[in-house]
């Protein structure tokens, strides 16, 4: 019998959109692990607590962070006070983002080289290597500056994330048959108002339709919106599984 392989998982830490008035809900954090690689994917507000219930953060290989909308970064100035002050001897973290995070998070301090003390920021490689995962990052419609990301070990099914995204087509290059696709539900059913750079269920059906990935999560939808319907809409288009993740839920990446 071949040697199982080690885990390739995906934790939900948090799956809030820009704001919540859920108890429990909070901003964008995705932790992706696969052998000893660890991998963080946003990490917006209020979701540094969690992150530090599930890892140490200061193990983390790198974080990638999709645009600079606070609800998908702010949680970084937690996360660099951790690893300034409570890290012995202190450390730093890579950090991949758009290349204006340190500048933004030096104002918010406003002080010059907050940033630099914790975090080695440097701007998305098309391609680039995190320990055993190779990534893919492409540039989508939502700020002028905003990716989505592909991570995989070598010829396998993948982990696409979407990050915030306003065309669903920006997604299809990097999605393989197999993958499974963590992709923003923002409006729910739907529509999109025009102009607002999100996603809706019925442009994510059509996204699945012609690219095929093997398990589709939904995530970062607004308050008060249904959310049973957005799931069934999409399922009508998949074969594999769909779901609106939750924070807690972990996922094998490695079968669908
Ligand atoms: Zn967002
Ligand atoms: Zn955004």
């Amino acid at each position: 019998m071949a040697a199982s392989q080690p885990p390739f998982e995906l934790t939900v830490l948090g799956a809030g959109p820009a704001w919540s008035d859920r108890p429990g809900s909070s901003g964008a954090a995705y932790l992706v692990r696969a052998g000893d690689t660890a991998m963080l994917l946003d990490l917006g507000q209020g979701s540094f607590p969690r992150l530090a219930h599930a890892i140490e953060p200061s193990a983390l290989d790198a974080v990638l962070i999709s645009h600079l909308h606070p609800d998908h970064f702010i949680d970084l100035v937690p996360l660099r006070h951790y690893l300034a002050y409570q890290v012995k001897p202190p450390r730093s973290v890579r950090v991949v983002a758009p290349a204006d995070l340190p500048s933004r998070l030096d104002a918010l301090n406003d002080q010059p080289g907050f940033t630099a003390t914790s975090l080695a920021c440097e701007p998305y490689p098309s391609a680039f290597r995190v320990g055993e995962l190779g990534v893919e990052a492409r540039r989508i419609t939502h700020t002028a500056d905003s990716y989505a990301v592909r991570l995989a070990r070598d010829g396998q099914p993948g982990l696409v994330y979407s990050g915030d995204c306003g065309v669903a087509g920006d997604l299809a290059p990097l999605i393989r048959p197999g993958d499974t696709l963590l992709v923003e539900v923002s409006f729910g059913v739907g529509p999109v108002p025009k102009g607002s750079g999100h996603l809706d269920a019925p442009a994510i059906a059509g996204l699945v339709t012609a690219t095929r990935p093997g398990r589709v999560l939904l995530t970062h939808l607004q308050m008060g919106l249904d959310r049973v319907a957005p799931v069934r809409i999409v399922a009508d288009a998949m074969i594999g599984p769909v779901s609106l993740v939750e924070p807690g839920d972990v996922i094998d990446l490695s079968r669908t």
